[in-house]
């Protein structure tokens, strides 16, 4: 909001304080609304699955299902549920994050052993899908974090890199160290992201191509997690990506010990 210059000069003292009240006002109706979109969001993110999950078990009861269609509409509802749960855990981790009281609890943690631990996490997938996955430069750095937090952002990063990326392609995680931060990237060599859809990457729900997201189980909300819970930490979160060459996404942390 622009408050024009010329309001110190007004003969009202009142006006002051009513365009200051005018702007309040107004960030609250767009706080309002953000609110009712997310809530909107998310029960058409709820209606899906459980459509889905009513018209099989429907069906299922009425009988007269040959047993091979009968495992078949089991495992789409058993899919369907595991989609729900995904994204109520996913909703509950950023409603925490979003508590008023949510302060990380930064602690010096080696993040080699995050990453590490984070990779061991994501390697069966990786493998089935065909992807190599890999660490380096992570040695020797020490990172102020909450531990959970972090495994959390390496996980979300590191599981969106292997949805996108075709069978054969790689994802390395390194870190590169700044002054008295370091900058942590996940790359992957897979389909990337046309720039004009990266200035919304971290929204809440938005994504590329709704299909995709839905084969591999994503919530939408992996990334704006990810920004959250590094704008907690103090950092920055960011992404380079180009269509068809893969995706840089990037995050930096407090570091000890200046480089
Ligand atoms: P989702 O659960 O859909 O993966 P995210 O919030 O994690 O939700 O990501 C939002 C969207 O950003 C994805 O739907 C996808 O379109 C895009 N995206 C995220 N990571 C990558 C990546 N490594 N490569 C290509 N596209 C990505």
């Amino acid at each position: 909001h622009v408050v024009p210059l010329t309001l110190d000069a007004s003969p009202h003292p009142l006006a002051r304080h009513a365009l200051v009240l005018v702007n309040d006002v107004s960030q609250w109706h767009r706080l309002e609304r953000m609110r009712s979109d997310f809530v909107a969001n998310v029960s058409h993110e709820l209606k899906t699955p459980i459509t889905a999950i009513r018209g099989f078990v429907e069906t299922l009861l009425e009988g007269d299902v040959d047993p091979e269609a009968e495992q078949e509409f089991l495992r789409v509802i058993l899919d369907e549920a595991v989609r729900m749960e995904a994204l109520v855990a996913d909703l509950l981790t950023l409603s925490k994050l979003e508590a008023e009281d949510a302060r990380v609890q930064l602690e010096p943690v080696p993040l080699a052993e995050v990453v590490q631990s984070a990779l061991v996490r994501v390697q069966g997938e990786a493998a089935r899908r065909g992807l190599a996955v890999r660490a380096e430069g992570v040695e020797g750095i020490t990172v102020w974090a909450d531990e959970g937090q972090l495994l959390q952002v390496l996980l979300n990063l590191l599981t969106n890199a292997i949805h996108y990326t075709p069978a054969g392609g790689e994802v390395r995680v390194y870190a590169e160290r700044l002054v008295d931060r370091v900058k942590v990237h996940v790359v992957d060599t897979g389909i990337g992201i046309a720039p004009e859809h990266l200035p919304r990457i971290f929204e809440r729900f938005y994504r590329v191509d709704k299909d995709r997201s839905r084969l591999t189980g994503g919530t939408g909300l992996g990334l704006a997690i990810v920004k959250h819970i590094v704008s907690l930490h103090g950092g920055e979160v960011g992404v380079a990506s180009e269509p068809g060459k893969g995706s840089d996404f990037w995050f930096t942390l407090a570091a000890l010990d200046p480089a």
